[in-house]
């Protein structure tokens, strides 16, 4: 049946893989023969690199020997522990080679036979003779030593295996695999063709092969990945948007309450323009905290309004929606400003539908939710919101204009992928006055000489954040952890005044008077769980205590720090704590020398890859087969470069079909197609 050979025929049907074998490779996420031709190794141990037995040295981490099986010895211990011990002996010399625990090795290794064994050389027990502790091991059919992979595995699937069949599906298979990139992509950024790559990644001749090989099937990765972002980009601007008016005379018309930042001025002029032109928006503007993204939004919106449609704000989480219903009240007297939240009654929710600005969480992309004239979208904290719900709301109008904003400075090569398909406004410049937040690192010792410093500030009029991380996996505990901290500052540290408590359980009501009342300076002290979330606006407040700050993320604390900071006041930020590894050392010594987020932003990503990166997770990274973000940052720029080129000659893929049939094929699901 296989002879109209197909790369896409269930990996089962490759010879040597059967029934059982293909359930645990499609653990690995392989189930096409194409999917194991596209499953490249981790690494590659060179077989050629053997050394005679007798070259063995202790401690040596990494050898590789090949040698006859001489001497076969199973020992049990008293728990029925099994240590085989064979030894191997070349022309030179021979060792001991020990396998803990693999019993049924005993069947495998017969005197005679010989083996193939990497690992690292240690003394034995008694500090005399060497051992060698196996880390890969393989019976020596007498091929010619070769530079072999080194496959991720999963639980029962072998090295040995994984390279035989990955050899068999190359032999048979790798004429199927077409080249998909155009000739002219593959000579200017100078690629070796697919087959070749292919070939290479999984068994190359010379270790540099693979150099050559990985950044050609990185640059797919990106590229592939570029493509339908430029696709996607594309069909937007190619969909007609509504043209709204933007005469200046109108931006008159909003109550300013301060004078706006060039910065701010430039990415409003930049909006105004998007809004205009009659192509829909698709922007994203992207400052560090504090920068003042929300009055930008709101002129937008002023203008949407002015033209007679609606605008719908979604936040992240229900606070931040009621912080901005409380701005939005102000700025948009006279119009109808409305708030909806998973508690708004389905009977009153269509009427608050209806407003001029609607502003809500993710209630607001419910199914079945109806705007009365939907023109504008904004969505603030973007990068919570998955590619697949910025389209829902898309729908819910006739393609509107949206607007995404985000207080997290992602990185550079994280916003290509991220947002790839938006356009960008950088809001690179902090409102005046601001000072930087001093900050301190405050080990156990010195904890109450900070509670003295705080208390002469509160006598001051001035207010503080203290905020609790979770300390367990359970949020009972967490919360009692916050309790007992409110009623131990309450009580002991600062009778004299008003400590207040806010957590994720609390009914929003109950959090909205808290908010109130520290807005109204009745609280003093205000302590919070996991995280007073973002965006959350309170100029006075000027001092910020983060307990357990070794237990923060780097960017988070670069949140957190930048709620205060944002009076004339002075402002403190206490890094509580005690440090016990090199990597929380790292993020307090970053928030200890730092202030620009973007630069922070670069810290943490390294840190922590882009994975863990700032609740991206949630939203979702595309997958890429070999890529990674952060060190192949060059090649992705390239990559993007290419992409953007080719759209620009063949604007929907029609002039290469294989090529599109690709790119949906890795990412279809990812971007929506
Ligand atoms: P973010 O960019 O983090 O969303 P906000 O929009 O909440 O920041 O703005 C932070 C604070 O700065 C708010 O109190 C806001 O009113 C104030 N602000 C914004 N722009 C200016 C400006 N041009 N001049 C003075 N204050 C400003
Ligand atoms: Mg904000």
């Amino acid at each position: 049946m296989n002879n109209n050979k197909e790369i896409i025929t269930p990996v089962q049907y490759l010879k040597g893989v059967g029934p059982k074998l293909a359930k645990l490779l499609f653990k690995l996420g392989v189930s096409t023969i194409e999917d194991l031709l596209f499953y490249f190794p981790r690494d590659y141990e060179d077989r050629r690199k053997i050394i005679p037995i007798s070259q063995c040295r202790a401690p040596q981490d990494k050898v590789l020997v090949r040698g006859e099986i001489f001497d076969i010895d199973n020992q049990m211990t008293k728990k029925r522990f099994s240590i085989l011990k064979i030894t191997i002996k070349d022309l030179s010399g021979f060792i001991k080679v020990v396998f803990f625990n693999q019993p049924y090795l005993l069947g495998v290794f017969k005197k005679g036979i010989n083996l193939i064994v990497s690992g690292k050389v240690e003394h034995n027990f008694y500090g005399g003779g060497l051992e060698l502790i196996p880390k890969d091991w393989e019976v020596d059919n007498g091929e010619p030593l070769a530079i072999v992979p080194i496959y991720n595995l999963t639980e029962g699937v072998f090295q040995k295996a994984l390279r035989k069949i990955a050899k068999t599906a190359l032999d048979e298979y790798i004429d199927e695999i077409t080249e998909f990139l155009p000739q002219q992509v593959i000579s200017k950024n100078e690629l070796v063709d697919i087959k070749n790559a292919i070939i290479n990644i999984h068994f190359p001749g010379e270790i540099s092969a693979v150099e050559q090989a990985r950044k050609r099937l990185v640059f797919d990765d990106f590229f592939l990945f570029q493509l339908g972002l430029g696709l996607k980009r594309k069909e937007v601007k190619d969909s007609r948007g509504i043209t709204f008016n933007v005469g200046k005379s109108l931006l008159a018309e909003f109550p300013l309450p301060f004078e706006l930042t060039s910065a701010q001025k430039r990415a409003i002029s930049e909006i105004l323009e998007d809004l205009s032109s009659g192509k829909p928006m698709n922007r994203l503007v992207y400052g560090d905290v504090g920068s003042g993204k929300t009055v930008v939004a709101a002129i937008a919106a002023f203008f949407a309004l002015k033209n007679g449609y609606q605008t719908a704000i979604m936040a992240p989480t229900e606070i931040l929606a009621q912080q901005h219903y409380d701005k939005l009240l102000n700025w948009f007297k006279g119009y109808s400003v409305s708030l909806v939240t998973s508690n708004t009654q389905r009977k009153t929710k269509q009427k608050f539908l209806d407003a001029d600005i609607v502003i809500g969480t993710h209630a607001l992309i419910e199914e079945g939710i109806k705007f009365k004239k939907l023109g504008f979208v904004i969505i603030d904290e973007q990068h919570r919101f998955g590619v697949l719900q910025r389209t829902a709301l898309a729908q819910k109008g006739v393609v509107p204009h949206i607007l995404f904003m985000t207080a997290t400075p992602i990185p550079r090569s994280l916003a290509l992928v991220l947002y790839g398909d938006l356009d960008r406004s950088i809001i690179n410049e902090m409102p005046p006055g601001r000072t930087t937040v001093k900050t301190y690192y405050i080990s156990h010792a010195k904890r109450s000489n900070t509670y003295e410093f705080i208390r002469n500030k509160v006598k001051a009029g001035q207010q503080v954040f203290v905020v609790c991380p979770l300390v367990s996996e359970s949020e009972v505990l967490d919360l009692k952890a916050a309790t007992d901290e409110t009623v131990h500052l309450q009580n002991v540290v600062f009778p004299e005044f008003k400590v207040g408590l806010i957590h994720g359980k609390m009914k929003q009501a109950d959090k909205n008077r808290i908010m109130q009342e520290f807005r109204d300076k009745q609280i003093n002290i205000l302590v919070s769980t996991t995280v007073i979330e973002v965006g959350i606006d309170i100029p006075n407040a000027s001092i910020m205590v983060i307990e357990h700050s070794e237990r923060f993320g780097l960017s988070q604390l670069h949140q957190l720090r930048g709620r205060i900071g944002r009076g004339e006041k002075e402002s403190f930020c206490f890094l509580m704590g005690e440090i016990k590894s090199k990597e929380a050392r790292t993020r307090i010594k970053a928030m200890l020398d730092l202030t620009d987020g973007f630069k922070i932003a670069e810290v943490d990503l390294n840190l922590r890859g882009p994975g863990d990166f700032c609740g991206v997770r949630q939203s979702g990274l595309p997958e890429f087969k070999i890529a990674d973000i952060i060190k192949d940052g060059e090649l992705l720029r390239a990559a993007k470069d290419a992409a953007f080129a080719y759209l620009s000659y063949d604007s929907d893929l029609s002039k290469s079909p294989e090529l599109r049939k690709i790119m949906i094929r890795r990412h279809g699901k990812f971007l929506g197609y």
